[in-house]
């Protein structure tokens, strides 16, 4: 029944507002209220300080379809996507929410309502994990839902010994609203690789883990202490892609209706007859993120946010390069994009103009030293001995060419090579520390040379992701 995703979102909110919540609209995804977040990544990042109790709303109870971006920060899935079925570097977030309202019982009896009665999901096909000491969960699930026992998964946090890859103790960044959470994992069938959660293989899409259920409870200071919050309350966040992708009789999120056309679209500029090549779905997740950033007001730089977009549309450039892409493309594909999604985000539709001629500037820029950067690329691999790029070569390709690490990474991957990250870092100090001590005396020249080092891709403060290098690599 709910086989477009236009669809599955409407039914979500009306679901919740039936159900006496508030329908929100979607903010953007440069979180207004929270400088220490890069972006919104959750559906409850808007209601912040709702639940931190400095913030007081007409409701209690609210549902949204947040958009969201997980490049950067805590949650990062840049790396994972072409790699797995289900992530994305944009995504829109499907919640519901209590301030203080309703929680553990009624968050649980919505969520089992809303999949197996409105969307009919069989229930067989569904099992659940709860925070390994949180009885009270455990048995709502079993007693009140009836899921039987053996399907009710207890994980803890993510551990050091990789005992649980996963980590049923949400939090949306290292300081903030957090607390212990139980999610609903749905079962693709054994032909695909993967395991239930907390077993050796639950990285698999095999059991694909749809929705959070966060109970939150605590707001956790920069030194780790965890006060309780004021009262009590709820946040859900269940991925609308990965839900469609159930209902449409799917395993990945890149077959679902959203994506099918934009993936078409790449595949005739490229002229790439294999529609589940990766370097395809990279594009496809790639202009979403890009496009809806730079509605939001983002603009490629070499710091912060604007760095964050720079490296995406990099990446999706390369990766169009990779197939053989002519002269420019990415930017073509916006207007693909609008089409699919103008209608529910207006403010896209309004700012295509402005969106294709930035990624049109960034993909002509990029475009002068891409070809360049891999043939010195390709030529030291020739003579490299060993599975790891020195960070020498990372740094001169970043520090020449504009290749941000993280794309060499990629590259790397693909040939079954990493990249030596710490001697990359090493040359970044480096160059940073010669920067500075330049700029103690040259403050006028320095500024020439930054705007210079922009359009030459050179520059200490390129990799300088909000101030930590090693962010770039962080999960
Ligand atoms: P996963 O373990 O699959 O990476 P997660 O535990 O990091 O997901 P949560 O932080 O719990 O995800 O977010 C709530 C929901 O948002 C998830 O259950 C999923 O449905 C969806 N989601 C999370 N990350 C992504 C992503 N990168 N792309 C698409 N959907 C996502
Ligand atoms: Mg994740
Ligand atoms: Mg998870
Ligand atoms: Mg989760």
């Amino acid at each position: 029944m709910y086989n477009t995703t236009a669809a599955l979102r409407t039914a979500f909110l009306e679901f919740f507002k039936s159900k006496e919540h508030q329908i929100v609209q979607s903010s953007s995804l440069v979180p207004g209220n929270d400088p220490t977040l890069l972006f919104t990544n959750a559906g409850m990042v808007p209601f912040k300080d709702v639940f931190l109790g400095a913030e007081q709303r007409p409701y209690t109870r609210a549902t949204s379809s947040q958009r969201c971006v997980r490049a950067g920060g805590k949650h990062n899935d840049l790396e994972n996507v072409g790699y797995t079925a289900r992530h994305h570097t944009f995504f829109e977030m499907l919640g519901n929410f209590s301030f203080g309202d309703y929680f553990k019982q009624d968050a649980i009896k919505y969520a089992w309502e809303f999949l197996t009665k409105v969307l009919e999901l069989p229930e067989e096909k569904l099992l659940v994990t709860v925070y390994e000491t949180d009885d009270e969960a455990f048995d709502i699930w079993n007693k009140e839902i009836g899921v039987p026992a053996e399907k009710i998964i207890r994980i803890g946090d993510k551990s050091a010994d990789k005992k649980y890859e996963s980590d049923n103790f949400w939090s949306m960044g290292d300081t903030g609203p957090c607390g212990p959470c139980s999610e609903i994992f749905y079962d693709h069938g054994e032909h695909i690789w993967g395991g239930p959660p907390g077993s050796p293989e639950e990285d698999g899409d095999r059991f694909i883990e749809i929705w959070n259920i966060v109970f939150m409870q605590f707001n956790r200071s920069a030194n780790g202490d965890m006060a309780p919050l004021p009262k009590p309350s709820v946040d859900t966040g269940m991925g609308i892609e990965r839900i469609a992708a159930i209902l449409q009789g799917v395993h990945s999120n890149y077959e679902i209706d959203i994506f099918q056309n934009l993936i078409k679209s790449t595949a005739d500029l490229l002229k790439v007859e294999d529609l589940e090549n990766k370097s395809l779905r990279v594009i496809a997740d790639h202009i979403r993120s890009c496009s809806f950033l730079i509605v939001d007001g983002v603009m490629p730089s070499n710091e912060g946010r604007g760095y964050v977009l720079r490296r995406i549309i990099r990446r999706a450039v390369r990766h169009g390069h990779k197939l053989g892409a002519q002269g420019i493309f990415f930017n073509k594909l916006v207007a693909t994009l609008v089409a699919q999604m103008g209608e529910a985000y207006p403010e896209l539709a309004q700012k295509q103009a402005v969106v294709e001629k930035m990624l049109r500037i960034e993909e002509e820029q990029f475009a002068k030293t891409l070809e360049r950067g891999l043939a010195l690329l390709e030529s030291s691999l020739a003579d490299m001995q060993g599975d790891v790029i020195p960070g020498e070569l990372v740094f001169s390709l970043y520090d020449t060419y504009g290749f941000p690490a993280d794309l060499t990474a990629d590259i790397a991957r693909e040939k079954g090579l990493s990249i030596d990250e710490a001697g990359f870092e090493a040359q970044m100090l480096e160059q940073r520390k010669k920067s500075q001590a330049a700029s103690s005396f040259k403050a006028d020249y320095n500024d020439q040379i930054t705007s210079q080092q922009q359009s030459e891709f050179r520059g200490y403060d390129a990799t300088e992701f909000d101030g930590k290098v090693t962010e770039l690599f962080a999960d």
